[in-house]
Formats: C-alpha cells, sequence, structure tokens
C-alpha cells in the first residue's frame, strides 16, 4: 500500500499556505481601493485638472494591485483542482472511501470484519502469549511440570473464549443498563425484566416504536416489535414477548429484527458484545421510519406501509417487497 510520503506531504500544506497568505494580501488589496474612494478628494482638489488626474492615477493604480494579487490567487487555485493520485491523497487509500458511490459494488464491509477479526484474533494470541511469557519467567525456578500445568491452565482459558451463553452476571447489568446505551443515544433503553441470566429490554426507537428484547446473558434470544400505543405487559404483569403486533408494519419490522439476529450468528468469530450492538444500532435507523422513501421505488408509501426494511449493511431504506 503506498501512503503518501512526507514531501507530498508537505508539498500539499505549503500549496495550502501559500493559498492563504494570497487570499488575505487581496483582501488588503480590495480594502485599499474601497479606503481611497470613502476618502475621495479633497474640497479644494476638486477644481484643479492636475489633482483630479492625480486621483485617477492613483485609483488605477490600486486596481492594477487587486488584478494583480487575483491572478495570482487564481494560478495558486488552478495548481490545486488537479485530482490527486491515489498514493498522493493525505489519508492515503482511505481518503477514497467516500468517493465510493455504492456500498454494494465493493467488499468494503467483509473487509472491514475480516481485518477486525484478525486484529481480534491477534490481540488474543497477543495476551496468551503474554500471559505464557509471564508464567515461565515464574517458573523457571521451578520444576518442568509446573510450567507445563501453568501453560495449560492459559491456554484452556483465553479470554476470547467466553460464549455469550456465559457472560459473567455482574457484568451484564453494567453492560446493558450502562455501556450499552451510550453506544446507541438515539435509543431510550430500560431493563424491565430480570431473573437468573435473562433480561429483557424495553427499547424505544423514539416516536416511532418499541421492541422488546429478551437476552439470555448477552446471547440475543428474540426480539419483538409493537406501536407505542399497544402493551408492553401481558395479563400477568410480565412483558409480552409473544403478543404480534395489530399493526402491519410492526409485524413486518419484527420479521426483519429476527432476520438481522440470524445474520449476526453468520459472524461467530464476532466479539460477543458487538451483537447486541449490531442489532441495536440498526434499529436505530428506524427513528425516521414514517418520513424516508424507499431507496428502490423511490415512494413513502407501498401497499400503506413505509419501508420497513434496513439495510445490514448500509442502512438504507426499502419497502419489504423492494429489497
Ligand atoms: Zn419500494
Amino acid at each position: 500500500m503506498d501512503f503518501p510520503s512526507i514531501p507530498q506531504a508537505k508539498h500539499v500544506l505549503n500549496m495550502t499556505n501559500q493559498a492563504i497568505a494570497a487570499t488575505q494580501q487581496l483582501r488588503t488589496t480590495v480594502t485599499n481601493v474601497f479606503e481611497f474612494l470613502r476618502d475621495g478628494m479633497n474640497a479644494d482638489e476638486n477644481s484643479t485638472q492636475s489633482s483630479s488626474n492625480q486621483f485617477l492615477q492613483r485609483y488605477q493604480e490600486l486596481l492594477q494591485a487587486v488584478n494583480k494579487d487575483f491572478t495570482e490567487l487564481e494560478k495558486l487555485g488552478n495548481a490545486m483542482t488537479t485530482v490527486p493520485e491515489l498514493s498522493v491523497t493525505p489519508l492515503g487509500p482511505a481518503g477514497q472511501l467516500g468517493m465510493e458511490s455504492s456500498a454494494d459494488d465493493n467488499s468494503l464491509f467483509q473487509n472491514t470484519l475480516l481485518a477486525y477479526q484478525w486484529y481480534t484474533k491477534s490481540h488474543s494470541r497477543g495476551q496468551i502469549a503474554h500471559s505464557t511469557f509471564h508464567a515461565y519467567k515464574r517458573t523457571t525456578s521451578t520444576s518442568a511440570t509446573s510450567l507445563l500445568k501453568a501453560r495449560r491452565g492459559l491456554v484452556s482459558n483465553p479470554p476470547q473464549t467466553v460464549k455469550p451463553h456465559h457472560f459473567p452476571a455482574n457484568q451484564l447489568d453494567n453492560y446493558l443498563s450502562n455501556m450499552l446505551p451510550r453506544q446507541v443515544p438515539d435509543l431510550s433503553i430500560k431493563v424491565i425484566f430480570s431473573l437468573g441470566s435473562t433480561r429483557i429490554l424495553h427499547i424505544t426507537v423514539e416516536h416511532v416504536f418499541f421492541a422488546l428484547i429478551s437476552f439470555k446473558s448477552l446471547y440475543i434470544e428474540k426480539i419483538i416489535v409493537r406501536g407505542l400505543d399497544e402493551d408492553i405487559l401481558n395479563q400477568a404483569e410480565n412483558p409480552d414477548m409473544f403478543t404480534s403486533s395489530r399493526y402491519e408494519c410492526m409485524r413486518q419490522i419484527t420479521d426483519h429484527a429476527t432476520s438481522a439476529l440470524l445474520y449476526v450468528d453468520h459472524y461467530p468469530q464476532l466479539q460477543i458484545d458487538l451483537k447486541p450492538r449490531f442489532i441495536l444500532t440498526w434499529l436505530q435507523n428506524y427513528k425516521t421510519l414514517f418520513s424516508d422513501s424507499c431507496n428502490k421505488c423511490g415512494k413513502i408509501l407501498s401497499a400503506g406501509v413505509p419501508p420497513t426494511w434496513r439495510d445490514f449493511k448500509t442502512h438504507a431504506p426499502y419497502h419489504s417487497t423492494c429489497k
């Protein structure tokens, strides 16, 4: 990968500085013209022909100065409008990301995910190597058997092998009540049921709908979406995870959210807390459910229902029939 060299970056910076200086210079010369015109000619000079000529000559000089500074700035501007080569963009290839119009045409998401997984894996192995090294240092004075035991103990329990079902209970409540809400600031999140390792979250998407999400430890088991005027609890005063919404639109979103759960399960290597974050970040996009138009047909309503599908990668809105 070619990143811009320091001299190239310096050159771009230098040009920018020159352009700023030229703009300031132009402002000064233009101000001179206006100040000169504001002051005008002295009353006693008005009568003589020579003083009038002198005035016009000075005026001409000032205008020429403006013209010169403007030409200078224009030259700098023209030199800077050339499209930079990939290798000289200050951000390197990352600078080109914003220029790609359709996210579906590239495999950016998959590549980023793969890179992230590699990073997580190497981080985890680095931690194991670090601990093993320290264990080795501690046990060099003791027998080889104890070293072997220490190694086995560390290798069989690396931090990344924690499964979502076995997330420590003492950290679960802190994660669901404090950390998760900070990651999705547009949602209002309340834990409304807590028993053993089961938690049910009541999530309000602004003025659009509420969702009930059932967690078994950090694993999301079920998600159901209903309208804000519908009941949260059943007759036994427990969170109602089963009654479908009476609105077609909310029933469709429930189906799509269930697909989203299946979708994240395709990435078993993802760090366990990334799955809830993915689902909630995706849900956040429904805050504009009733004002978004479909990315395919361009309409807001199709068969009386707004675009209820949000793409998992781009979060773009589509009708269920248009996706
Ligand atoms: Zn559509």
